[in-house]
């Protein structure tokens, strides 16, 4: 372990990844069914994992026990959770980069990419045509380049936010963007956005030094590895963990998520709000080498295992998966989607039905759109969620209080699931997808207690139906 004092770091900041003692950690026996059993009921009464009861899960390879982690994480996901999934759109604003990311279209070395920013203009057009399909919630996405500044960040956020068409506006901006230094940070927090993400892509440093060439601003680990702590200090404590599943063993990679989550917690009292674990996907122009590639099996396990280890933490899902397997994940305790994705620069207004992969950062597996997605979740049984509230009335730390306040989820979380539901099914829903959402609605009104605060939800539901009343949330 090193410590640092440099001013660009986080105070006190530390490499708190000690490559070694995670590997010697996935190095144990297959353990005892009995030490399985007692980890998952600590997950199962709602604790957190330690580094160590993680990887002794992840040594579990017999399948009886995979089965077991499987169902814990189902229990958690069904039991703590409920059936609500909250779907969002990405927004490529812009592919200059500087690096050289040896697994992404983007990278700087890569020629046969066509280079562009989105203008003002052309940004309004995109918001415009994701509102008209529905959506309440984006990430917008930037290469990593000079121009690309937290200025530049904080106006295309003002941007989203003061964009609306119809009933439509964007109500809660994530961010996916190179790491900033505090004052960054700070400038980006005060144009009011929701989740900034940066994912450490590897968390094992050789790999990590594989497949970040030198002298790329990226290459340096730590100071990527301490950047959402800087964003900690600077005000935002509502911060995305990622890892890119396939450059390195991804039980280690566990390891490095929920070691970082942990540090967190213990440093700053609050742990991430998001995990994020995309799988590497074919890219234009890159060559990947495919030692590491995570198969579907391992991919429900890595994702399991996050549910049991850090059931604080939302899980987001990706249309980097095909919609098969995204279908078949849902239960293990995903808590997030993006659905009628696009990648390409301006995809939403100027793209087809077909992917244009020359132009985009990888292929998706998932490029249904929105409205064919929300059906297949309806008829799946689940409540497809566009609720910002808890973001907005400044409740942080929400998926805290859905785990640990008895009854938030009643109160809070399933009401304004079904209004941001009936907004959609009522302006942007197809006919066959309005009727499984109305449907669906009933039978959630028929879980729910009956009492003055169900009467008012169903009163606010008349209203979105029957007015132009929208954002009625709890
Ligand atoms: N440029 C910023 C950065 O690197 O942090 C923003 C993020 S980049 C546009 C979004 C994420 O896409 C990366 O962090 C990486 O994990 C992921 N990514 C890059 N190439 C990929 C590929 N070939 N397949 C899947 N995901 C990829
Ligand atoms: Fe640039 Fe991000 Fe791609 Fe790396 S992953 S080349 S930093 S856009």
């Amino acid at each position: 372990m090193s410590v640092m004092a440099d001013m660009s770091l986080s105070s006190g900041a530390i490499d708190f990844v000690d490559d070694a003692r995670l590997i010697g950690l996935l190095e144990g026996d297959s353990p005892e069914p009995a030490r399985v059993h007692d980890i998952l009921a600590k997950s199962l009464a709602k604790q957190a994992l330690t580094v160590e009861e993680t990887a002794t899960l992840l040594a579990a390879d017999d399948p009886d026990q995979v089965e077991a982690v499987f169902e814990t994480a189902r229990r958690l996901k069904r039991e703590v959770y409920g059936n609500r999934i909250v779907l969002f759109a990405p927004l490529y604003i812009g592919n200059l980069c500087v690096n050289d990311c040896r697994y992404c279209t983007f990278r700087a070395t890569n020629t046969s990419v066509r280079r562009r920013t989105l203008s003002g203009a052309e940004l309004r057009a995109q918001i415009e045509a994701l509102e008209e399909k529905g959506h309440k919630r984006l990430i917008l996405v930037f290469g990593e380049h000079p121009r690309y500044d937290a200025e530049f960040i904080a106006d295309c956020v003002r941007t989203v936010y003061a964009t609306k068409v119809g009933h439509g506006e964007i109500r809660r901006v994530n961010i996916n963007a190179a790491p900033l230094d505090h004052e960054g940070y700070r400038i980006v927090h005060e144009a009011g956005i929701g989740t900034y993400q940066v994912f450490q892509e590897t968390y094992h440093h050789d790999t990590y030094a594989r497949w970040h060439p030198p002298g790329t601003r990226k290459a340096d680990y730590l100071y990527r590895l301490d950047a959402l702590s800087r964003a900690m200090e600077a005000g935002c404590d509502d911060i995305g963990l990622g890892a890119l599943f396939g450059l390195y063993d991804w039980r280690f990679e566990v390891l490095g998520l929920v070691s970082h989550a942990l540090h967190l917690q213990s440093r700053y009292g609050v742990g991430p709000h998001t995990i994020s674990f995309p799988r590497l996907r074919r890219a234009s122009g890159v060559d990947v080498d495919g030692r590491h590639l995570v198969g579907d099996y391992d991919f429900k396990r890595l994702i399991a295992t996050l549910r049991v280890a850090v059931p604080y933490t939302g899980l987001i899902l990706t249309a980097r998966e095909e919609s098969a397997l995204r279908r078949e994940v849902m239960d293990f305790g995903v808590s997030q989607i993006d659905a009628g994705s696009r990648i390409e620069i301006g995809g939403y207004t100027e793209s087809g039905d077909a992917q244009c992969v020359q132009q985009q950062q990888f292929s998706l597996g998932d490029v249904r759109s929105l409205d064919v997605v929300m059906r297949e979740l309806i008829c799946d049984g689940y409540v497809p969620s566009f609720c910002t509230a808890c973001y907005r009335l400044g409740r942080t730390g929400e998926h805290f209080m859905e785990f640990a306040i008895p009854g938030f989820i009643k109160r809070f979380c399933t009401p304004n699931a079904l209004t941001t539901l009936m907004e959609y099914l009522v302006d942007y829903a197809s006919a066959e997808t309005r009727q499984a959402g109305e449907r669906l609605v009933r039978d959630e009104l028929g879980k729910l207690p009956d009492g003055e605060h169900k009467a008012e939800l169903v009163r606010r539901l008349d209203r979105i139906r029957t007015s132009d009343q929208r954002d009625l949330y709890f």
